[in-house]
């Protein structure tokens, strides 16, 4: 509407296009003195957090106050909070493009206008405002450092209003846009040299734009209007939030919702499925929605036009098609509307669906859902679970359960264009287990959680959804979203270009990240050209590192990188890696182990990595082990349906599962009274259910699995299971024998080096107090017998030490920075279910399944021969599946979740060398 702004003391001429008259128009922004602004930062900063919320209300009241004022001398003066509220969140500006001025470039201005002798110490401690010498109190704060360098050398000030700094402000980002550094110096230095020292230290972190003002930005929306946050985060605008919000008294009902222009969709917060009663507090009952595993999408449509926004708020209408004539999806899901819609907006996920195999398509297959054409076998089909506006009504401030009775008279479900997401309900966490379980068996993600009373906030994670997902990998962990921070140059293939990353999360403040510190090194897991497309965009942003010095807002510890970027010129790395170690190499005090890049997150904003506090919760629930955080059981004792219906459905898996069945059997003698043992393996031709008859008429205890109550777990071969138990060295694994001889003499027996497999730090501290490294006991006289199992075990003692698989990963990594393409299957431990008939068909597969077995062996995986817990896979033909419905009963009930995969994710991952998503099998 105007084209020209001039300015003249306190008022504005406005040029208004199209009228042939000017007009004074009086703004509040005018009226403001500069200094006065910076003595309300100034007591903001010095307050505790509660006072400077005060001391901001009063100064907007008292704002307010002035521009009704104002209003009464000109009903079109100016009087909005913008001019202030924008030098308050500099960050948030969206208006003025970036200025291009670094501490550094400030620092050389002032040693220019202070004519600041070179090398001199006033001088250097502008230059090097992070070294202590610069100030103990204000090293690392350029703005502080200058004020003090400042004062007794500035005039009063007093000069500029709030007007005069923003239309500077201005000029100075147009000025860098227009590459003119001359001229961004004038600016500058006509700026610096009108003001105070406390006006300029303000006017520093303004274009620094980080306030310190220890109110964030939340705290200052809150001031202002107690909807300015959520509307600031549906529109993106500071301006918009000012002018809608200006009354206080005047509540935003209705999020400010506008057809064809992108919201930020409402978020999921993650939930773990052990606390989800936590999650279930609200409500009656709940939501259970499946997660769709594609890209979000929201759709808008007015009158006969689409707009498709992708969560970034990007627009891909022109791949999608804006009427029913154009595009890949418009023409097929505008025949999908009711009639009587003129108008909505929905939210939902845009998934790849294959015509062939008449289903959807999964991230893991790397299908691009933006570039789909045309005529092909795969299409686009929107699956939609909620509706933020329907014709003309905003419907975001009703529950979800009003809100998607709409959907139904919206659009009739069509199978591969667009469908409306399943949704049950749930009132307790068994049931909610049982719809992850379902989730599980489908290959699906996860599930997503929501309350129907959660009305849809924008960009809000906090707000009522919940994502929960399971854990599919023994070991393998959920994924980590992390920030690039550096970046190393390669070898070989990759020399000269950057090809490992270092990555950060972020330290947040009132949700706003303001520090990124290292976390881990990671350079595997994509492929040369997703590299060199990521790198493509990185390319301007990269610089070189400076000895000793960690660039702003970054930090790093021993893992130093060759070059740093800015995080928001940055990308977001989702990897995938086995647990959490402690590790002072990074600045966040662990790193990942075996890290490789899953995806690189362009749908992300570099705001969304994870945060330092997330991985620390993480650390602690889970003690390293990403992965626990997912791990689920419907509780035993519980007496739930499903309990029933799980007893029924017995799988046959092998008797070691099966307990012993005692109910006709007789306690003879207390011996083991008040012990629990967990039976491992039969002995010596006795099963393990006899072993178990054997404990319980002596008194004692049996369970399946070892617990914090056992008093030992009993086995007489190293099998997997054993294996795994003894290797964690949490209990202790005692030979079955000692038992027998135990019961035979009728007293408990003191475990010896010979009857023991693997015990606890604790019970080995006390055995060697006892017993040489050999075996051989300091007090009791050595029999013929034990002698010569001492000496025999002497011979292992010395031999050479094998290495573990995790050993062998570490060396993967150290030797191919990354898995290693030999050790395709490294960290995997798979039972193959192959057939036991003899019939030709089995007999095939069997053949199959074993030479399977010697890859999957060459390629460093290891075959068990049952599942148990150390089982992370488990191979079931696509040709014989039998059993499988029992594998995935048996799977349902473990804590930790087995893949289950046909033959053919074998051939593809030694196809491919390296390990495919197990989803798609
Ligand atoms: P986030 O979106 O939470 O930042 P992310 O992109 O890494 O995380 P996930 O953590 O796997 O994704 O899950 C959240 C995403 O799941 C949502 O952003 C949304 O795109 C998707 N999603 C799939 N189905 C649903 C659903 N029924 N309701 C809400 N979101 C869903």
């Amino acid at each position: 509407m105007y084209s020209t702004f001039i300015f003249l003391s306190g008022k504005r001429i406005v040029v208004v296009k199209y009228c042939d008259f000017i007009k004074m128009v009086l703004n509040i922004a005018s009226k403001i003195k500069f200094c006065d602004l910076c003595e309300v930062c100034e007591n903001i900063q010095k307050s505790p957090k509660e006072k400077a919320c005060l001391i901001l209300r009063k100064y907007i009241t008292e704002y307010r106050k002035l521009g009704e004022r104002l209003k009464t001398e000109d009903q079109q003066a100016e009087i909005s909070f913008y001019p202030v509220l924008r030098l308050l969140i500099p960050k948030f500006d969206r208006e003025r493009s970036a200025y291009g001025v670094k501490e550094h470039a400030l620092a050389k201005i002032y040693i220019r206008i202070l004519c600041l002798p070179k090398g001199g110490m006033d001088a250097e401690k502008l230059l090097n405002f992070r070294s202590p010498k610069a100030g103990v109190n204000q090293a690392g704060d350029f703005a502080e450092v200058a004020y003090f360098v400042l004062k007794n050398r500035c005039g009063e000030g007093k000069k500029f209003t709030v007007e005069d700094v923003n239309s500077r402000l201005d000029a100075l980002a147009q000025k860098h846009a227009a590459h003119d550094p001359r001229g961004m110096d004038d600016e500058l230095t006509l700026l610096l040299t009108g003001m105070s020292e406390m006006e300029q230290k303000w006017l520093i972190r303004m274009i620094l734009k980080d306030m310190k003002l220890g109110v964030g930005h939340i705290g200052i929306f809150n001031a202002f209007h107690p909807d300015a946050s959520t509307l600031y985060d549906v529109s993106n605008d500071l301006s918009k939030v000012c002018t809608l919000l200006h009354n206080p008294d005047r509540r935003l009902h209705e999020v400010e919702i506008t057809i064809f222009s992108p919201v930020r969709p409402m978020l999921s917060e993650q939930c773990d499925i052990q606390k989800v009663e936590n999650c279930m507090k609200n409500s009656a009952f709940y939501y259970i929605e499946t997660k769709h595993d594609g890209e979000r999408f929201q759709i808008h449509f007015m009158t006969g036009t689409f707009k498709y926004f992708s969560r970034n708020g990007f627009d891909y209408t022109d791949i999608y098609g804006s009427n029913a004539m154009t595009g890949v999806l418009t023409p097929l899901l505008s025949k999908q509307l009711q009639p009587g819609v003129q108008s909505f907006i929905i939210d939902g996920e845009m998934m790849v669906w294959d015509k062939n195999i008449v289903a959807f398509r999964s991230k893991g297959d790397n299908i691009d859902v933006k570039s789909l054409k045309g005529g092909s076998y795969l299409q686009p089909c929107y699956c939609v679970f909620d509706i933020l506006f329907y014709n003309g009504e905003v419907l975001t401030n009703k529950p979800l359960c009003d809100r998607i009775k709409y959907l139904n008279s919206l659009i009739t479900p069509c199978e591969g264009v667009v469908l409306q997401t399943e949704r049950n309900i749930v009132k307790t966490k068994d049931e909610v287990i049982e719809r992850l379980n379902e989730a599980i068996d489908n290959k699906l993600e996860g599930i997503i959680l929501k309350d129907p009373e959660s009305v849809y906030k924008p960009n809000s994670r906090k707000a009522g959804w919940f994502k929960i997902k399971p854990e599919y990998t023994g070991g393998l962990m959920d994924q980590v979203d992390a920030i690039i921070i550096g970046g190393y140059y390669g070898d070989g293939r990759r020399r000269g270009i950057i090809s490992h990353f270092l990555l950060a999360a972020a330290v947040s403040k009132d949700g706003e990240p303001e520090e990124f510190h290292s976390l881990v090194r990671v350079g595997s897991g994509y492929t040369m050209a997703k590299l060199e497309e990521l790198i493509q965009k990185m390319k301007p942003h990269w610089r070189k590192c400076s000895p000793g010095e960690c660039p702003p807002g970054i930090i790093w510890t021993k893992e130093k990188p060759e070059v740093w970027i800015e995080p928001k010129n940055s990308y977001i790395l989702q990897i995938k890696a086995t647990e959490i170690v402690e590790s002072s190499s990074f600045k966040v005090g662990y790193t990942l182990r075996f890290p490789r890049v899953e995806e690189i997150r362009y749908d992300k904003k570099w705001t969304d990595c994870i945060t330092v506090s997330e991985l620390t919760d993480l650390w602690q629930r889970a003690s390293g082990k990403l992965y626990s955080r997912h791990a689920y059981s419907i509780d035993p004792e519980a007496s739930s349906p499903k309990k029933k219906r799980t007893s029924n459905h017995q799988p046959q898996l092998g008797k070691q599962f099966c307990s012993a069945d005692v109910s006709t059997a007789t306690i003879k003698s207390t011996l083991l009274e008040g012990k629990e043992f967990c039976v491992m393996s039969d002995y010596n031709g006795m099963t393990v259910q006899h072993i178990e008859t054997q404990i319980y008429e002596n008194g004692g205890k049996f369970v399946k699995n070892p617990g914090p109550s056992t008093f030992c777990v009993l086995a007489a071969e190293k099998n997997i299971r054993v294996q795994s138990h003894s290797n964690s060295k949490q209990y202790n694994v005692i030979h079955t024998e000692w038992l027998l001889n135990s019961v035979a003499s009728h007293k408990l027996l003191p475990w010896t080096p010979q009857n023991i497999i693997s015990v606890t730090p604790e019970t080995e501290r006390e055995i060697m107090l006892q017993y040489d490294v050999f075996g051989d006991s300091y007090t009791e006289i050595s029999t013929e017998e034990n002698l010569k199992e001492l000496l025999s075990k002497l011979e292992s003692k010395v031999s050479v030490q094998k290495i573990s698989v995790h050993e062998m990963a570490d060396m993967d990594i150290e030797l191919f920075s990354g898995p290693s393409p030999m050790g395709i299957f490294r960290l995997c431990i798979a039972y193959f279910d192959i057939p036991s008939e003899d019939d030709f068909e089995a007999f095939c597969v069997r053949k199959s399944l074993e030479l399977q077995k010697l890859d999957f062996e060459y390629y460093g995986g290891i075959v068990s021969t049952m599942i148990d817990d150390g089982t992370t896979h488990a191979v079931v033909h696509s040709r014989c599946q039998t059993r499988l419905e029992e594998i995935k009963l048996l799977n349902r009930d473990r804590r930790k979740k087995i893949h289950i995969v046909n033959e053919k994710w074998i051939k593809d991952c030694v196809d491919q060398r390296r390990q495919m998503d197990e989803r798609n099998y």
